[in-house]
């Protein structure tokens, strides 16, 4: 049985050689079919099921393909747009919880979002990212 088994195992390291691999692009294409697949179950609608095949197709194809620099590239790009799309659900996360509390200021010379304690009237603070003076008016 163990035979068996390592016969397998070789030949999926044979198939794989050489190729992508599933990376997180790959996962989340198939990841995503199997919800879109979930959802249908009660839809039972044909174009979601024409949508969940070639989530599946582009899934397998980025894994079993050759072309290594154009899925880095794909993949890079892909988690790239996760980070920010994941970042700005975090912010909007956090300014919704501790909206009393907490005030969230623009740095206008970096653009990185100070975190500063809510209290009435107006106040300056220094960016530590970049040393700008940044002002906070807080009317309530
Ligand atoms: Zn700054």
């Amino acid at each position: 049985m163990a035979g068996f088994m390592d016969r397998i195992r070789y030949a999926v390291t044979r198939l794989f050689y050489g190729r992508n691999g599933f990376d997180a692009l790959s996962y989340t294409l198939l990841g995503a079919a199997l919800a879109l697949n979930a959802i249908n179950s009660f839809i039972k609608s044909i174009i979601i099921y024409i949508i969940i095949a070639a989530l599946i197709y582009f899934g397998f194809f980025r894994a079993l393909s050759q072309n290594l620099a154009a899925r880095r590239r794909e993949n890079n790009a892909f988690l790239g747009l996760f980070r920010r799309v994941r970042s700005f659900a975090v912010l909007t996360y956090r300014r919704i919880v501790g909206f009393r509390t907490t005030v969230y200021v623009k740095c206008r010379t970096c653009g990185a979002v100070l975190m500063l304690p809510r209290r009435r009237g107006k106040h300056t603070s220094i960016c530590p990212g970049c040393g700008t003076r940044v002002v906070v008016r807080c009317i309530f």
